[in-house]
C-alpha cells in the first residue's frame, strides 16, 4: 500500500536509471511458486546481487532465523513503521502484514549493488508506481495441482493457512500480464538459470551504462586521431 508521501518523495530512490546505482529486481509469485528455493539460487550464482529482507506479522516456521528470511515483528511494531514511514511498501497477505523497509533497499542501490524484492503482487505494483526503472518478474507454478502438491509437503502451515494460500493462488496469478518477465517453474535449476540472466541482460542495457560505455568509446577515438596524426 502506498502512502501519499510514499508516491511524492520516494526517499533516496530514483525512478529512472541512475548510473552507478543498483537495479531493482521484483519478484512475485503465489505462496508455494518457488520463489524462495529459485532467489536462494540465483544468489549463490550472481556477485553484487543482495536480498531484502522483509518485515512481517507472520510467526517464524520451523527452520526460519530472524533477521535472514524476515524480520519478525508484532503488529504494533509494524504499525509503528508504517506511521514512521519506514516502508518502501507494505501490504496485507494472507491476513498478515508484510513490508519492504525502505533503508536496506536505499543503502544497496545507492552503493551500487542490485537487490531483490520477494514480494506479493501488491506490493510489485506498489514498487512498479513508485520506480519505472525497477523489473519485474512473475514465477508461475506450471500448474496448480503442482502448487498444492509444493505446498502440503512444506507441511509449515496450518491447514486454515494453507487454504488461504490455495485459495488466493488463483487471483495471484491474474496480475502475471503487470510483469515484464514470466519464469515458468517447472525445472528449479533452469528458472534460476533464466533469472539470473535477466539479471546480467538488464545490467547490459545500454541505458543503465551510457557513461561508461561512452568514455571507452571516446578513449578508442581519442586513440585513432592519435594514430592517424
Ligand atoms: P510467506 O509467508 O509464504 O513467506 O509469504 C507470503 C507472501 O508474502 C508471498 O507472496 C511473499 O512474496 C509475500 N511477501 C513477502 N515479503 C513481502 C513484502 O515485504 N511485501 C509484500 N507486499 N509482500 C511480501
Amino acid at each position: 500500500m502506498l502512502s501519499e508521501m510514499d508516491q511524492n518523495q520516494a526517499e533516496n530512490l530514483p525512478a529512472e536509471a541512475t548510473e552507478g546505482r543498483g537495479i531493482l529486481f521484483v519478484v512475485s509469485s503465489p505462496s508455494g511458486g518457488g520463489k524462495g528455493t529459485l532467489i536462494q539460487r540465483v544468489l549463490n550464482k550472481v556477485p553484487n546481487l543482495s536480498y531484502s529482507v522483509s518485515f512481517t506479522t507472520r510467526a517464524p516456521r520451523s527452520g526460519e532465523v530472524n533477521g535472514r528470511e524476515y524480520f519478525f515483528i508484532m503488529p504494533e511494531k509494524f504499525e509503528e513503521m508504517i506511521a514512521a514511514d519506514e516502508f518502501l511498501e507494505w501490504a496485507h497477505v494472507h491476513c498478515k502484514l508484510y513490508g519492504t523497509a525502505r533503508k536496506q533497499v536505499a543503502r544497496e542501490i545507492g552503493e551500487g549493488r542490485d537487490i531483490i524484492l520477494e514480494v506479493d503482487v501488491q506490493g510489485a505494483a506498489s514498487v512498479r508506481q513508485l520506480m519505472a526503472d525497477s523489473v519485474s518478474i512473475f514465477i508461475l507454478p506450471p500448474s496448480f495441482e503442482v502448487l498444492k502438491t509444493r505446498l502440503t509437503a512444506r507441511g509449515t502451515d496450518s491447514p486454515e493457512e494453507l487454504n488461504v494460500r490455495l485459495r488466493n493462488a488463483p487471483l495471484e496469478l491474474r496480475d502475471y500480464s503487470a510483469f515484464q518477465y514470466v519464469i515458468l517453474n517447472d525445472d528449479a535449476e533452469l528458472a534460476a538459470n533464466q533469472l539470473a540472466a535477466i539479471v546480467f541482460a538488464e545490467r547490459a542495457r545500454l541505458s543503465r551504462q551510457k557513461r561508461k560505455v561512452k568514455n571507452v568509446v571516446e578513449a578508442f577515438m581519442a586513440k585513432e586521431k592519435d594514430d592517424s596524426n
